[in-house]
């Protein structure tokens, strides 16, 4: 039996993709978002095949291509720019479209937020979720501008600090630092980053990832034992500190980090919930379930890929709890293995291990998230 009405709180890129999702199967969606200005910050994020082939299913293949810079292989480099081995593409959504895509986060919004809209989700800014009560047939819910609403199904995408996953499960689930943090900052790209290129060592791990023709952004993790406080008048000095020992155009590239107020600083952290993602009525997607670190690129990746199975299970017949369960069943260990070795991989280069076999894990990866979800 198909549900009547869902209410998703969090219009990141899990919410907005579930709003897509249930709007296209004709399910009514409200959805609630905390900023009061619906804005995400300005640099870009890696989609690989997987999300490519998500897109669409999701319908948004063209809009979301004409805002992205389409791209095939990943370079490994060493941390002086000699080309380790070129892993190729996989062209997941068919034989016409690219492999891999690298976008801006702002572009990425416009296009999931405005898609949404049109396909008549209901969008509440500067709203949360306060607390919710379940009986068998539905959920009540009291939002933070004190109106109430009845739906047949609550989805938590609020991300890592979920207010819907404390509602769940108390203080059970609380993100945890890494260790470590990623520093980004955009550039004019250059003709060669055509591609996503990792440069790596026993020092460090940078990457260059292409946004547009003319733009691209750098990114590098660092470890910052203790989770220092940043001064942000020093953001430029430090991301430049943090990349000294890499030549090539890595090397060239640090010298004009020198605006602090374009570095996007981050300690990483992370929570993964060990157990189902919902109670009756009430489910987590995306970061609120399985928050991980960004060394797999595949984050947002596992959030589209939730809202996409989401809406599947729920028109596929069964009751909600049958096809929350069947949701977990294609969601739970793909999850959990992203999860897990993302973070394996921050352990290790903060380990500074020279067994740890990066370029294998990068292939497992993408091994495992091209099979069918
Ligand atoms: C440094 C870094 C780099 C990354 N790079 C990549 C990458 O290259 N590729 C990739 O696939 N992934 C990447 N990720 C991961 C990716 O950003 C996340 O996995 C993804 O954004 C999760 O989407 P989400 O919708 O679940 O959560 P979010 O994007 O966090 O969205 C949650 C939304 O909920 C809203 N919200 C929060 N609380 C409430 C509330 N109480 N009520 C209503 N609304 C609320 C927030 O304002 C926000 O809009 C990276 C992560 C980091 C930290």
């Amino acid at each position: 039996m198909t549900i009547a009405n869902v209410l998703i709180v969090g219009g990141g890129i899990g919410g907005l993709c579930a709003a897509i999702a249930l709007r296209r199967k004709g399910i009514e969606v409200d959805l609630v978002e905390l900023k009061t200005e619906w804005t995400v910050y300005g640099v870009g994020i890696i989609q690989q095949s997987n999300v490519v082939r998500e897109m669409a299913k999701l319908g948004l293949l063209d809009a979301y291509l004409d805002a992205a810079y389409a791209f095939e292989d990943v370079g490994i480099y060493n941390t002086d720019g000699v080309p380790l081995v070129r892993i190729p593409g996989q062209r997941l959504a068919g034989p016409e479209y690219p492999a891999n895509v690298g976008i801006s986060r702002r572009a990425l919004h416009k296009v999931l937020s405005e898609t949404a809209i049109a396909l008549g989700t209901r969008v509440r800014l500067g709203t949360s979720i306060e607390q919710f009560e379940q009986d068998a047939d539905g959920v009540e819910v009291l939002l933070s501008d004190g109106s109430r609403g009845r739906y047949a199904l609550v989805v938590g995408a609020d991300g890592l600090f979920s207010r819907v996953r404390s509602l769940l499960f108390g203080d059970t689930y609380q993100p945890q630092f890494t260790g470590q943090s990623v520093w980004r900052y955009n550039f004019p790209r250059v003709a060669e980053i055509d591609h996503l290129a990792n440069y790596q060592g026993p020092f460090g791990n940078a990457g260059l990832v292409p946004l547009a023709d003319d733009l691209m952004y750098l990114f590098t993790t660092s470890h910052e034992p203790g989770n220092p406080w940043m001064d942000e008048r020093t953001l430029a000095e430090e991301l430049r500190k943090r990349l000294t020992g890499f030549g090539g155009l890595i090397e060239q590239l640090r010298e004009q980090i020198t605006d602090n107020a374009q570095v996007v600083y981050k300690p990483l952290e992370a929570v993964f919930v060990d157990e189902p993602w919902y109670c009756g009525r009430v489910l987590l997607i995306g970061d609120a379930a399985h928050a991980t670190t960004p060394h797999l690129g595949q984050g947002a990746g596992m959030a589209i890929e939730d809202a996409v199975v989401l809406s599947e299970e729920l028109t596929t017949g069964g009751n909600l709890a049958d096809q929350l369960q069947r949701f977990m069943a294609r969601r739970f260990e793909r999850c959990k293995f992203i999860s897990e070795k993302s973070l394996l991989a921050g352990e290790k280069e903060m380990q500074k291990d020279p067994e740890f076999d990066r370029i294998a894990l990068v292939k497992q990866m993408l091994e495992v998230t091209a099979r069918p979800v």
